[in-house]
Formats: C-alpha cells, structure tokens, sequence
C-alpha cells in the first residue's frame, strides 16, 4: 500500500514508541486459557501478551448478492459498470462490498475505504432514474497517524506504476510546514511526487510531517484526476501564511514537481 521510505518512517515512529517489529515470520498460535496470554510465531518463539489485535485486511462478505445472482468480481466484490449498477441494472452497489476499478488502466483493484464508498454512494443516488455521474476510477487516497508521524500517500506507488507498465519519475522536496521554519510549531514536511516520464503526467505522490498532511494528499489527488503534468504542478498558484503552510519559496507540493522535471531535463541533456 506504502511507498518504502513511508513505510520506513513510520516504522522508526513505532520503534521510537517502544514498538517491536518482527517481519518474516507468521502467527502459529494464539495461546491461553481463558483469555490470550502467548503468541507463539512460526519461528517457534512465544511472546507473552495480554490483548492480541488482529490486522490482515477484510473481504466482502457477498453472499447476499450471490444469492440474487449478482455476479462477483476477481477481487471479491460486487461486480458493478461505471455507473455502479450490477449485472441487473436495478441494483446498485457501493463501498466495501463493490468491486472497484483503477483509475489508471481500468483494472480490478481492492481499495476498500470509506472516502471511496462516500462517493461511490454519491454516484449511485444521483444515478437511480437515469445515468448520470460516472464513476471515473479509484485513486486509493488515504493518511494516517503512527506514533507523532502523520503519513499519506494518494494513487500508484513507484513499484505499482512500475509492474503495470509506468516508467517513472520521482520527485522529492522537505521544507519546513510553516515559514520561517523557526516558527512554533513547524516541522519538517517532506512531500514526493510520482509523475509518468512519458506524458509527465502525476500518477502517484505521498506525504509525511509530524503535523497532518491529509490535505496536501487530498491536493495530490486533485492533481491526479486533472491528469496535472510537472509543469502545472511546478508552476501552481498556491496561497501561503506563515501560521498556516509552508513558504512560497519552498513550498514542498510544487518544488517536488520542479525536482521532478530537473530529473527529466538531466536525461535529456545526458
Ligand atoms: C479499523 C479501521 C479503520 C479505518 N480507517 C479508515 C480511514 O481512516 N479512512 C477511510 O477512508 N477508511 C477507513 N476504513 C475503511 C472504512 O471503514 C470502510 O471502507 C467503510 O466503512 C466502508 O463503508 P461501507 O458502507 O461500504 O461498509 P460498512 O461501513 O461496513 O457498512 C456496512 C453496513 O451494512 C451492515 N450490514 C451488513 N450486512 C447486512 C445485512 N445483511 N442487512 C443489513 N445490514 C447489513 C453492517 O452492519 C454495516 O453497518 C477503516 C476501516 C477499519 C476497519
């Protein structure tokens, strides 16, 4: 789902806290009589514990639909057309149990979020008379907190762009989110841009600051629909504040984009 130095940040976050993280092993056993008191791992190491919170991911549960005929998609949702009607054309549905597309090449994708499902809903009312909305495509844009880390990440990472056929360019830029950065409160803000080489188009970007960075993803996302090139992005009319964002003249979304297109002309000259 992450980009690897989001991944990485919010790992040392965890670790910071206290947290250990044990990779490339597996749960054997959950332990205890009453309640769960051991973990016991693949590895054959048993962690004594008090609570056990389970995190593997969900799956629709569309036996409902089955039922009625509906037919399910390859990732195990509702299979629905743009409009999200299933294969009976009175039928709708949305969120987690529907079948979502890709904004970029129109393929299966199991992004199940509750943005999405809101606007999935949205389509789905204004379409119940007549076609109207069209559902263009999942993004997949989300942010969260890990520890005093605040990560999001919005579209296609590098390695995803890269195994469905991108080849890509990555811009990068930190600054500090409020200016001058020795203003209380203000901490560093590292913004990254995936962009398609070919068209320069952005397909894909992430975000990470100590303070909330869900909006300057959701800007990554609007970027993303409008299909923006390096170039816009570069060149964006942002508004800034000392108290509120980051300084015009390092200002991480479009600075990430100029990096960007550094890349690009370095290759060109080469
Ligand atoms: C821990 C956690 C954190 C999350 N954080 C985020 C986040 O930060 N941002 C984000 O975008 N998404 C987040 N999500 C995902 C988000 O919650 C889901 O994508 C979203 O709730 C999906 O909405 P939905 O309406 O499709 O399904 P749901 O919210 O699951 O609603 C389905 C409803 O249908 C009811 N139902 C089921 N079967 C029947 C039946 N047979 N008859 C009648 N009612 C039925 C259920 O009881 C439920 O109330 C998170 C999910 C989890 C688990």
């Amino acid at each position: 789902v992450c980009t690897t130095d989001l991944c990485v940040r919010a790992e040392e976050a965890l670790k910071g806290n206290g947290v250990d993280i044990i990779t490339s092993n597996g749960v054997k056993a959950i332990e205890g009589t009453e309640k769960a008191e051991s973990v016991l791992l693949q590895s054959g190491e048993r962690i004594k514990c008090s609570m056990v919170i389970v995190g593997i991911g969900v799956a629709p549960n569309v036996k409902l639909a089955k039922d009625a005929g509906l037919e399910i998609g390859p990732t195990g949702g509702i299979k629905v057309d743009e409009f999200q009607r299933t294969v009976d054309p009175d039928i709708f549905a949305v969120g987690d149990c529907a079948e979502k597309y890709s904004f970029f090449n129109g393929l299966p994708v199991p992004v199940r979020l509750a943005s999405v499902a809101t606007r999935e809903g949205k389509i789905a009312a204004a379409n119940i008379f007549q076609p109207q909305w069209r559902n263009i495509g999942t993004i997949g844009a989300f942010s969260t907190v890990v520890a005093d880390t605040a990560i999001a990440m919005a579209g296609l990472t590098d390695a995803k762009a890269q195994e469905i056929g991108f080849e890509t360019v990555i811009g990068e830029a930190e600054a500090a989110s409020k200016h001058p950065g020795t203003m209380p409160e203000a901490h560093p803000m590292r913004v990254r841009l995936t962009f398609d080489r070919r068209s320069g188009k952005i397909i894909g970007g992430c975000a990470c600051c100590t303070h909330t960075v869900g909006e300057v993803v959701n800007m990554i996302t609007a970027a993303i629909v409008n299909e923006m090139t390096m170039e816009q992005i570069a060149m964006f009319p942002m508004g800034t504040h000392p108290w509120l964002t980051a300084s015009p003249l390092a200002y991480q979304f479009t600075d990430a984009a100029s990096n960007a297109l550094h890349q690009v002309k370095k290759t060109v000259k080469s």
